[in-house]
């Protein structure tokens, strides 16, 4: 086990330094451009394979490093960058995360390189769980799942919503109902593998913030995928459904699905912190040089102290993702919650501290020539996706009093 500290070491502080420089070399130049056209930044996410910022190497070796904090300062660095460029970078992981956590070494090798492509020839993956009835209520899933045993074939059913790179994906991870009497406990993931018939993209949503990232429906006709396709393999399958119904009627079965969802939030709330931080540090630069009143108006202690509970309330959110990020990376059990703490916190604070850095610009804040008003649009995201905060207060609530709360 690694000891937690707030040295991230030499090798961390390297890799930091280094994706700051593409976030404020390649990413900031390019943020409002790619924001207006709402397209997907595939130069700016061919840019980031060429230095291996887009790969499954880079995320592999953060993922697994022991001290916990690669990701979150990976993930803060790129989204102090931009969020919607950041989302097109990073949101393959969402997919890969599924297929390591939840796939054979098999299904890894094969699927992940596919997910991300080559640097001349760059593909993105999409997770699919959400659907128009079924978000907040994962167990409420209705894409179902049918096994074929003649052929050794699954087929795919259903409708996916908001799925981030939904039908421009190479790769799809769809979740999807095999027992719906066991509710989020009988669902399983499968890999929809490139140009697979059936699949196709349903409504591309226009967004209020993270533009640059693509967010749309997924419709899931006949899909037939092989046997192979389903992570974790049939046997585990079969074993954890048997165990499921075991625990439905003991009711003490745990869904695998929520507690990987749990470890994921810190990388989440760290995206919003790179948010936070780029609009405080933009805030301050302006309340340093905005003359009002013959002075700058970070004399006025109304401006200062609104800074000051910015930075307190940014740094606040790093420690409690640090140390949730630590936790998950050294197998420690979340007993308070704390992967849905640090994503409530950042996510609310991003939130907040856009808004404050707003006020502090005045008129210049809310139009599109300064870039918080970018980042205010941005950072609302990360209290509605990943489990909504109210989502969150509820899995805390749950924990700290072992009570179902609703
Ligand atoms: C830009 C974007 C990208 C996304 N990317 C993906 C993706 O890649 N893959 C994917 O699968 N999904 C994705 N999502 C879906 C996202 O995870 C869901 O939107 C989110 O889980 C909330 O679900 P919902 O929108 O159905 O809200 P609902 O569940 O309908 O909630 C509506 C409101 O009710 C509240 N509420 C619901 N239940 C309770 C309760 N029990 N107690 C208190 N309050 C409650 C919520 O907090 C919320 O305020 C994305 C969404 C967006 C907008």
């Amino acid at each position: 086990m690694s000891t937690f500290s707030l040295d991230p070491g030499a090798d961390q502080l390297a890799v930091r330094d280094w994706l700051h420089g593409f976030a404020a070399d390649v990413m900031r130049p390019a943020a409002a451009e790619w924001d207006e056209r709402e397209e997907t930044p595939w130069p700016i996410i061919q840019e980031a394979a060429k230095i291996g910022v887009y790969s499954m190497d880079f995320y592999a070796q953060q993922y697994f490093d022991p001290s916990g904090v690669g990701i979150p300062i990976a993930m803060e660095e790129l989204f102090w960058g931009d969020a919607g460029l950041g989302l097109a970078i990073v949101g393959t992981t969402l997919a890969a995360v599924a297929v390591l956590a939840n796939g054979t070494d098999e299904q890894i090798g094969t699927w992940a390189p596919q997910m991300f492509g080559t640097p001349d020839d760059v593909k993105v993956a999409a997770f699919c769980s959400s659907e128009p009835d079924a978000g907040s209520d994962v167990s409420a899933l209705r894409t179902r799942a049918v096994y074929d045993e003649a052929k050794d074939e699954w087929v795919l059913n259903g409708t996916k919503t908001w799925a981030t790179n939904g039908g421009i994906a190479a790769v799809h991870v769809v979740v999807a109902t095999v027992d719906p009497t066991l509710g989020a406990k009988g669902q399983a993931s499968f890999v929809v593998p490139p140009g697979t018939p059936g699949l196709s993209q349903g409504q591309k949503f226009k967004k209020h913030g993270i533009r640059a990232s693509h967010t749309a429906e997924v419709v899931l006709d006949g899909v037939r995928v092989p046997g192979s396709c389903l992570l974790g393999g049939k046997p585990k399958l079969d074993e954890r459904l048997a165990r499921a119904r075991e625990g439905v009627k003991g009711g003490k079965s745990r869904n695998a699905a929520m507690a990987t969802f749990e470890a994921s939030r810190p990388a989440v709330g760290a995206q919003a912190i790179g948010i936070a931080r780029a609009a405080y540090e933009v805030a301050l630069d302006y309340a340093k040089t905005r003359v009002q009143f013959g002075r700058p108006i970070i004399d006025n202690q109304g401006v200062a102290f609104q800074l000051a509970d910015m930075k307190t309330r940014i740094d606040a959110a790093r420690l409690l993702v640090w140390r949730a990020s630590w936790m998950a990376a050294n197998n420690q059990p979340f007993t308070s919650a704390e992967g849905s703490m640090s994503k409530l916190y950042a996510g609310e604070t991003a939130k907040w501290v856009t808004s404050q850095a707003m006020q502090i610009l005045g008129g210049n804040g809310y139009t599109r020539e300064y870039p918080v008003e970018r980042m205010h649009r941005d950072s609302a995201i990360y209290t509605i996706f990943e489990g909504t905060s109210e989502i969150q207060r509820l899995v805390i609530a749950r924990s700290i009093s072992g009570l179902p709360i609703r």
